[in-house]
């Protein structure tokens, strides 16, 4: 089946075109700046070079149909026509209590997205109107909404509810959600198969560790719990986000420093984590080369990061009872072997060893990285969130084909 995969954010429309079965992607690209000046769409056609076009990009709905023109053409292009698109999945981040699965999009689908929006008003809005522009563009082609939150839903209410008046909980939904819900589902099954165990029967803390990072507890085939909360500002501390801090922090400083709901929210969101504590940058990249030339704010801007994912794989192992796998993804799971080291250093007591040679400058390669006796595995797995809505897709549509 060929899916087209949509990541649509405020200004930008990112996309991947597959072939599901065999997970190619045959073309991908981002239609940049739209509804701003200088817009372009960035492009390119399987093991090919990328090709940058400018052109006028008003709003999403042009830009879907410029993307469809570059995926047709016949210089860039891999079809002949949008009809040989069989289905499109959509990157949606907040699926609220609704959906628990991905789901075929229908008006009262839509309905609930938009019901979410008071829960992810940066996110939602535009990954609706990622979808009305799909929808406009290719009439009658399945839509599918793929949601960060969805692998989330399992969580028990001892583990999503916060200690707040209960009634708050009735009005406004306000409870643990969870995001990267795809990722971390994506990384365990295959951390699972990796094991060479059922999905169902293993217990593994998967560490998806990006600009934004989250943790979660994977027990027997389900997310128990998980970092990130009612929206990605907790959890561990992140590029720019102060992750878990005391909730008085928040009126304090509001009073201290005469800020207003945006101002904190700015402090918090933007200003925080890992930028805010070393002054030099949220990329690990620059704060390793910081800390290598002496800086100690980088260095201990590093040095809460580990020692927060630490904590919370320790958490996780308890409430798991016991831990059969520790997967490493993303940006810096993926790519910084001084962090994943410094991560696990210590954790012998919970099984979890590794072999720190295996470790050492190795990136970007799905590789176990335990040592000999250790009796958690530590596993680097790329995730790979767009071939996952692609899958999700695939299936959500063959199975609707079939009910029909
Ligand atoms: P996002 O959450 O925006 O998708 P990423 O998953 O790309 O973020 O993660 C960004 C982080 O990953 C940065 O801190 C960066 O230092 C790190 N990172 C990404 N690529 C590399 C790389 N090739 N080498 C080292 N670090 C990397």
């Amino acid at each position: 089946m060929k899916v087209l995969v949509i990541n649509a954010g405020s200004s930008s429309l990112k996309y991947q075109f597959f072939e599901s079965e065999t997970g190619e992607v045959l073309a991908k690209g981002s239609a940049e700046r739209i509804g701003l000046d200088d817009s372009s769409i960035v492009h390119t056609r399987c093991g090919e070079e990328k090709v940058s076009i400018d052109v006028d990009l008003p709003d999403h709905k042009e830009a879907m149909e410029q993307v469809l023109g570059m995926l047709t053409s016949e210089k860039y292009g891999v079809i002949h026509s949008m009809m040989e698109i069989d289905a499109v999945g959509h990157r949606v981040v907040h699926g609220g209590e609704k959906f628990s699965s991905a789901a075929l999009i229908t008006p009262s689908v839509k309905a609930a997205i938009r019901m979410c929006i008071p829960l992810a008003p940066l996110h939602n809005p535009p990954n609706l109107t990622g979808i009305d522009a799909c929808e406009a563009a290719m009439p009658g082609v399945p839509q599918v909404a793929v949601f960060d939150t969805a692998f989330h839903q399992t969580m028990k209410p001892r583990a999503y509810m916060y200690a707040l008046p209960y009634e708050l909980y009735d009005e406004y939904r306000i409870r643990r959600y969870g995001f990267h819900g795809t990722s971390h589902r994506f990384v365990a099954e295959r951390a699972a198969e990796m094991l060479g165990r059922p999905f169902e029967e293993v217990r593994i803390v998967t560490c998806h560790l990006g600009n934004g990072s989250s943790i979660a507890a994977v027990k027997n085939g389900k997310c128990i719990d998980t970092s990130m909360g009612l929206t990605p500002l907790a959890g561990v501390c992140m590029g720019t986000r102060c992750g878990d801090i005391d909730p008085a922090i928040v009126t304090f400083l509001m009073e201290k420093e005469g800020l207003d709901m945006k101002g904190i929210n700015n402090v918090l969101n933007k200003k925080s984590g890992v930028l805010g504590v070393s002054g030099v940058s949220s990329d690990f990249r620059d704060l390793e080369d910081a800390s290598g030339h002496g800086n100690d704010r980088a260095r201990l801007a590093i040095d809460m990061f580990g020692y927060q994912c630490k904590k919370y794989i320790g958490a996780y192992a308890a409430a798991m009872g016991g831990i059969d796998a520790v997967v490493f993804t993303a940006g810096i799971g993926e790519n910084n072997w001084a962090v994943r080291r410094d991560i696990v250093s210590g954790l012998d007591f919970l099984g979890v060893r590794m072999n720190e040679d295996k470790n050492k400058g190795l990136r970007g390669v799905e590789t176990d990285l335990s040592a000999d006796g250790s009796t958690a595995k530590i596993l680097l797995i790329p995730t790979n969130e767009e071939l996952a809505i692609a899958r999700a897709t695939e299936q959500i549509v063959s199975s609707a084909g079939g009910e029909g």
